[in-house]
């Protein structure tokens, strides 16, 4: 089953005179389960993309549906309604709260959300039982963006939407992270959208959508995904 459809979307900035094509003509489906890389350079349009599914932007032109809603069109109310309920959003720098601790950073996603997973057993799954008491400030890159994931996951959303979650992690500790990634869309069968620059994180996708200059040139299934650990 298809959870989100994409037709035709393009969008287009202007600035003064010149017309932006920050996004052209990309239309894909994804599938229920699957773990997909969106990978390009740095202003390819990936952001842009990413942006339009996770109800933060609108196509200049085209349709978005999730699942069979149409999502393009949506007002303001029922796109804040769509990103607490239907996307978990993981961050590059993991903006999660300063002043709460990760199990409160967790507790804050589900009591604004309609169907929430027990806090704990999200804290468990993603390996910060021990951690829970403390701080951002008290937590290293990778735990912080542990928090960020639970609390996305926390929300029990459709589609997880990752933009960049290892760009400001050392390399390990990005294994770690996108095996936590891939245990969450295995173990608990979420939709995982992944947009990066880095072609070494494609490897380990169930399919792969590269972008340039604002399309998509490349849409496959990668048959053997490499497995992380
Ligand atoms: P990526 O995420 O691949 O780096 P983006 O989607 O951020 O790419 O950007 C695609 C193109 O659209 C770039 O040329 C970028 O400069 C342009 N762009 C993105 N957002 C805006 C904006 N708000 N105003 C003007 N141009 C933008
Ligand atoms: P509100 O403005 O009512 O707090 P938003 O519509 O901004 O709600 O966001 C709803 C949810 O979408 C948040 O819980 C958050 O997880 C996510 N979200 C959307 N945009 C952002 C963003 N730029 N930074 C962090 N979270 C975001």
């Amino acid at each position: 089953m298809n959870v989100i459809r994409a037709e035709h979307i393009s969008k287009s900035y202007l600035m003064g005179e010149i017309e932006v094509k920050a996004l052209q003509e990309a239309s894909f489906t994804i599938k229920e389960g699957e773990f997909v890389v969106i990978l390009g350079p740095s202003g390819s349009g990936k952001s842009t993309l990413l942006n339009i599914i996770g109800g933060m932007d609108q196509p200049t032109t085209g349709k978005v549906f999730l699942y069979d809603e149409e999502i393009t069109g949506y007002s303001e109310r029922q796109l804040t309604q769509y990103r607490r309920d239907k996307v978990g959003f993981v961050f590059q720098f993991y903006n999660i709260m300063a002043n709460l601790t990760a199990e409160e950073n967790i507790e804050l996603a589900t009591e604004i959300s309609r169907k929430p997973l027990p806090v704990e057993q999200v804290l468990e799954a993603v390996g910060l039982d021990e951690r829970k008491d403390h701080f951002p400030a008290q937590m290293s890159g990778g735990e912080q963006q542990r928090v960020s994931i639970a609390r996305a996951v926390a929300k029990n959303p459709d589609i997880l939407l990752c933009d960049e979650p290892t760009g400001a992690l050392d390399y390990n500790t990005g294994i770690t992270i996108l095996a936590l990634l891939r245990k969450v869309n295995r173990e608990m069968g979420k939709t995982v959208i992944v947009i990066t620059h880095n072609s070494d994180i494609a490897y380990m996708a169930d399919r792969v959508i590269k972008m340039r200059s604002g399309r998509i040139i490349d849409d496959r299934v990668n048959e053997n995904p490499m497995a992380v650990e």
